[in-house]
């Protein structure tokens, strides 16, 4: 009986293995088509300032729309574009689309703060990254102020002292910095001080449970607590409801990103929803 189990088990698991093996190489093959044609698009969600409730910046997202499959997350596909190098072609072109589209926004008068853009560790580990963020800036005309990179711990896993030394010159050229999914990864958190960053993103997995679990909420009060201690901002991502909101506006939490607000929305939309944004503001809200 064990032993039959244990013969259904392992096929379960190579059969699993083989549907995983085969759908990656798919993907690969399509993602070379998608690269080719550049048939990417970026979304944008803002992030809200917890005291005015105004826009304070937006982070940019990749969207992959598949003829067949619609749109396929990029949690599914920058995996694989990872293992095979494809995330440098994808990666280069996000940084230099978020940076026209900013420059543009700025331009009619609708920039409101940063485009941040998430950087795969892959990217930023690469020989000439910082040419890269130069060479964005530079082409688009975008003040280095207006455009922020997210990073996750997992740059600090696979080489800290090259990452503590890129965000360094990063800072230096003036661009922000954010650490993102804070608090899942698995570094130590005495290197934080050593980062010359200017803000955490709270992961979403604690702001889900924040009300219902006291834990959550002791760890996101810690965060913010210590953050705060070491000049850094806070923004929690995964706002969805009114008391989670409230919740981080009571503890200081400095910014939010959440549907509660908006969900992630094509460049487009995004003109219209700063548009909206800034006759609010003039109207004194
Ligand atoms: P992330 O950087 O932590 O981005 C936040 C994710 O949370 C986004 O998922 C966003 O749509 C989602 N989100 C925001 N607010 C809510 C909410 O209230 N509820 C829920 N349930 N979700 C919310 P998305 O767009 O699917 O992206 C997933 C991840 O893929 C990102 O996580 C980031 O790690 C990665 N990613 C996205 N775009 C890029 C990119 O251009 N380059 C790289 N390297 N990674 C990217
Ligand atoms: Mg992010
Ligand atoms: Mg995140
Ligand atoms: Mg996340």
């Amino acid at each position: 009986q064990a032993k039959q189990h244990g013969r259904n088990n392992y096929q379960w698991y190579t059969e699993h293995l083989n549907q995983e093996v085969s759908e990656r190489m798919t993907l690969r093959n399509e993602l070379q088509k998608a690269i080719a044609g550049m048939s990417f698009e970026l979304h944008y969600q803002p992030q809200i300032d917890t005291r005015s409730g105004l826009v304070i910046g937006s982070e940019a997202l990749l969207r992959w729309p598949h003829a067949e499959r619609g749109m396929i997350s990029p949690l599914r596909f920058i995996p694989v574009a990872e293992d095979t190098g494809q995330i440098i072609p994808i990666s280069q072109w996000v940084l230099d689309t978020a940076c026209r589209h900013n420059r543009q926004l700025l331009d009619r008068g609708l920039a409101r703060g940063a485009i941040s853009v998430n950087i795969s560790a892959v990217h930023f580990l690469r020989s000439n990254f910082i040419e890269t963020v130069r060479r964005a800036l530079d082409s688009s005309g975008l003040p280095a102020n207006l455009l922020e990179l997210e990073i996750t711990e997992s740059v600090l896993l696979k080489n800290a002292e090259r990452a503590i030394y890129l965000l360094h010159e990063l800072k230096k050229i003036g661009v922000g910095l954010a650490l993102d999914d804070f608090g899942t990864g698995y570094s130590s958190l005495s290197y934080l001080k050593d980062l010359p960053i200017d803000k955490v993103k709270i992961d979403r997995s604690f702001v889900q449970e924040l009300i219902s679990d006291p834990r959550d909420a002791a760890i996101t009060q810690g965060i913010i607590s210590m953050a705060h201690h070491l000049d850094l901002k806070v923004v929690a991502e995964g706002v969805e409801t009114p008391e989670q909101a409230a919740f981080l506006e009571r503890n200081q939490c400095d910014a939010f990103q959440g549907f509660l607000y908006a969900r992630p929305m094509p460049f487009a939309e995004l003109e219209g929803y700063l548009q909206r944004q800034a006759a609010l503001a003039m109207a004194g809200h």
